[in-house]
C-alpha cells in the first residue's frame, strides 16, 4: 500500500477515487468517500454537521471538479450522526443505505442530539464529558436526508464504468453496517467496521458479526483501505481491531461469568497495548454490548447512562 498521509482533506487514492479526511479521528470526526468517473459521482458518507459537510464538498469541488450538485447518489454506510448529519447537502442525491440503517436513522433525529447537547451543561460529568467530545459541532445546523433507496445483503452499481459492490455486514457497529467496495481499484471504505488508532465502539454487536466483517475485508484483499475513522490503512489495520474484539470478548466474558458488573468489569479490564488508541473510554459501551449479548437482552442500552460511565473512566 502506498502511505497516504493523516492530514485533514481530500486525497485521491486511484483513479476517480477520493478519501476525504478528518484528523484526529476521535468522537465525530469522521472520513467520508467520493468515486467518480464519466461524469457521475458517488459520496461515500456525509459529516456530522451541515457546516463540515459544505466544507468538504467544496474541497471536492475544487480538487476533483466535483460540486455537491454533481453527487448523484450518497451511501451512508451506517446510521451514526458523524456519517449522515449532511445528506441534505446535495440536493440531487439518492441517499442508499441497509434497510437496517433506515430504520436506525429514523428512530434517530439530529434534533434529539441537539436537544442533549442544549442541556448537557446541567447534566454533571456525563453533561460535561459530552461538551467536551462534541462541543464543536453544531447539532442545530444539520441537513438531515433520510434514504430514499434501501437494500439488504448485497447490492451492486456502477459509477461511470467503475463498479461499487455495497455488502452489508452489520449488526455489529450499528444495526446495518454497509463495506463499499471498489474491486477493480483494490479499495474499500469500511465505515465504522474500521476504527484505525481509535478505539472501536460497539453499539450494536453481536462481537461475532463484527469479527468476520474483518475477516471479509481481509479475504476480498483491498490494498487501499478507508476506515470510518482515522488514517487509511491496510491488512494490518484491520488485524488489530479484530485483536482488539477478541481481548475485549474474552475479557468481558470473564468478568460476566464471575458475576461483575458491567461498571466494575469496565473498570476492571486492562486494555495494554490498546489503551494507546483514542477514546479508550469506550470500553464500557463495548463491555455493556457484550453483557447483553451474553444475557440474550434485546433491549436498548441506556445511552445517557454509558456516556456517564464513559465520562467516569476518562477521568
Ligand atoms: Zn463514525
Amino acid at each position: 500500500m502506498a502511505a497516504f498521509p493523516f492530514q485533514k482533506g481530500l486525497v485521491e487514492t486511484g483513479a476517480g477515487l477520493y478519501a476525504y479526511l478528518q484528523p484526529d479521528g476521535g468522537w465525530g470526526w469522521s472520513n467520508a468517500g467520493l468515486i467518480t468517473d464519466g461524469g457521475e459521482s458517488l459520496l461515500v458518507d456525509t459529516l456530522f454537521d451541515a457546516r463540515l459537510t459544505r466544507e468538504m464538498l467544496g474541497v471536492m469541488a475544487d480538487a476533483a471538479g466535483v460540486g455537491a450538485d454533481d453527487i448523484g447518489i450518497i451511501v451512508n454506510t451506517h446510521a451514526n450522526g458523524d456519517h449522515t448529519h449532511g445528506n441534505g447537502c446535495c440536493h440531487k442525491a439518492e441517499v442508499i443505505a441497509s434497510e437496517a440503517s433506515a430504520r436506525e436513522m429514523s428512530e434517530l433525529p439530529a434534533s434529539q442530539l441537539a436537544a442533549i447537547m442544549a442541556q448537557a451543561r446541567a447534566m454533571g460529568p456525563a453533561g460535561q464529558y459530552l461538551v467536551d467530545i462534541f462541543g464543536s459541532f453544531d447539532f442545530t445546523d444539520v441537513a438531515e436526508k433520510l434514504p430514499t433507496q434501501t437494500f439488504s445483503g448485497e447490492y451492486s452499481l456502477k459509477v461511470g464504468d467503475i463498479k461499487v459492490d455495497l455488502i452489508e455486514v452489520g449488526p455489529a457497529h450499528t444495526a446495518g453496517d454497509v463495506l463499499v467496495h471498489v474491486p477493480d481499484d483494490k479499495t474499500i471504505f469500511t465505515g465504522d467496521i474500521l476504527f484505525i488508532e481509535g478505539t472501536p465502539i460497539m453499539w450494536a454487536g453481536p462481537v461475532a458479526n463484527w469479527i468476520a466483517a474483518c475477516n471479509l475485508i481481509i479475504d476480498l484483499k483491498a490494498e487501499t483501505i478507508v476506515p470510518g475513522h482515522g488514517p487509511i490503512t491496510d491488512v494490518h489495520g484491520v488485524r488489530r481491531v479484530q485483536d482488539y474484539l477478541r481481548y475485549i470478548d474474552q475479557e468481558a466474558r470473564k468478568r460476566y461469568d464471575a458475576g461483575l458488573s458491567v461498571r466494575d468489569a469496565a473498570h476492571d479490564i486492562r486494555l495494554g497495548d490498546f489503551s494507546s488508541w483514542g477514546d479508550a473510554e469506550r470500553i464500557a459501551v463495548n463491555v455493556s454490548a457484550l453483557y447483553r449479548e451474553y444475557s440474550g437482552d434485546s433491549a436498548a442500552p441506556d445511552v445517557v447512562q454509558l456516556f456517564g460511565l464513559m465520562a467516569e473512566l476518562k477521568q
